[in-house]
């Protein structure tokens, strides 16, 4: 019996596959046509009485040519060819040597660039069966990342630039009555951080979403002096000094060795002085101090980097990139409320509020760049006492 006698007769379509991307990419796509490995994959089985014989084909509308493969038997076999961006189309035949449309069942696996895109599973009488399907840029790829483009968690830095008052919060007014103060506003996110931009871009080498966030993101804070907190003698910067009566240059010299020590100490009887340059030095070193050596710790025990690694997912898991985005901001403002908890720790723990003593070395007046600045105007007193002519020891 000539084998053509063995084709089914009359071919019918026992089912249509239609096998496109999931979600067409709205967004124009300006990368360039790529050349793809395309694979199909074919698997069938049938009863022992069923020989299978089929066809496989691979159409490019773009260039009709067609690639065939013929197979004897039952098993497996697969077509593999690189091809450009475009539509394809298969179509597999089946025939079966004793008797028509006895059961088999068939899986076509089509795999693009090495990656699996779609599976068919037909089960029944299969004569034939054909789909078309697409051949292009997974719809993640119109979001790829740059190509120099390495992930890299964000880093924190301090902006302590928010003034008395920001957000409803003035340290100032406290009964203590400070002449400045440091606060960082930790308490949620939306306050906590100034706005940065989070995003997210495709990695096609390694089929990732990835996340793409400012390289440094601000805490806001306030770091302040309390103006209405000062007294008569503000000296705001060293030439002042210069300018400083005889009347008041020995209350001066009195000030500025109060201010070797903390809590910055008056004496009874003496005019009292505010250097502010000071003040501003005292509480620049707890910014940097926050900045330097706390949000390190943080960062280190609310796990942040770990945090944000568990953001896995692959063009199949997860093709729309608002969702994408939607999935990373949720993971991100996870791990900044982590960090975030852990900032609060170590406040406490550093600046116990059962502690209003507070030691000497967590208030920073002993810093070196805050008893450089006292020696510099205890220096520029003396010098103006010379010019004066005056002996405040005597
Ligand atoms: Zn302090």
């Amino acid at each position: 019996m000539p084998i053509s006698n063995l084709l089914f007769g009359q071919v019918v379509i026992k089912e249509r596959v239609k096998v496109e991307p999931k979600i067409e990419n709205k967004q124009s796509n300006l990368r360039k046509e790529s050349l793809h490995l395309l694979e199909l994959k074919l698997t069938w089985s049938g009863n022992s009485d069923v020989c299978l014989t089929g066809q496989l084909y691979k159409r490019d509308y773009s260039n009709p040519a067609l690639d065939v493969v013929l197979f004897a038997s039952g098993g497996s076999a697969s077509l593999s060819s690189n091809v450009f961006d475009g539509m394809y189309s298969y179509s597999i035949g089946f025939s079966n040597i004793n008797s028509s449309g006895r059961v088999a069942s068939l899986k076509i696996e089509i795999y693009r660039d090495n990656v699996l895109i779609e599976t068919i599973n037909s089960t029944g009488k299969i004569q034939r069966t054909w789909g078309i399907f697409w051949v292009k840029a997974p719809p993640c790829a119109s979001h790829a990342c740059d190509d120099n483009y390495i992930y890299q968690p964000p880093t924190f830095e301090v902006n302590g630039n928010y003034p008395n008052g920001y957000n409803n919060f003035n340290h100032c007014d406290d009964s203590k009555k400070p002449q400045g103060y440091f606060y960082v506003f930790l308490n949620d996110i939306e306050t906590a951080f100034e706005p940065f931009t989070l995003d997210v871009c495709y990695n096609s080498n390694r089929d990732k979403w990835q996340i793409k966030v400012d390289n440094n993101i601000k805490i806001r804070a306030i770091t302040d002096i309390c103006i209405n907190n000062l007294g008569s003698n503000v000296i705001t910067k060293i030439e002042e000094v210069d300018n400083i009566s005889k009347e008041l240059i020995c209350d001066a010299l009195v000030a500025i060795k109060g201010y070797k020590k903390y809590p910055v100490s008056q004496s009874m009887g003496f005019a009292n002085f505010d250097f502010t340059e000071i003040f501003w030095a005292h509480e620049l070193a707890h910014q940097t101090e926050f900045e330097t050596e706390m949000i390190p710790v943080a960062l280190s025990y609310s796990n942040f980097n770990k945090n944000l690694a568990l953001f896995n997912l692959s063009c199949n898991d997860e093709n729309d990139i608002n969702d994408v985005k939607e999935e990373a901001n949720e993971l991100f403002n996870n791990a900044l409320e982590k960090l975030l908890e852990q900032l609060r720790i170590e406040v406490h723990f550093r600046y116990p509020s059962n502690n209003p003593g507070r030691t000497l070395k967590n208030e920073k007046q002993n810093h070196l760049k805050v008893q450089y600045l006292v020696d510099k105007y205890e220096i520029r007193i003396k010098k103006r006492m010379k010019e004066l002519n005056i002996n405040c020891y005597k």
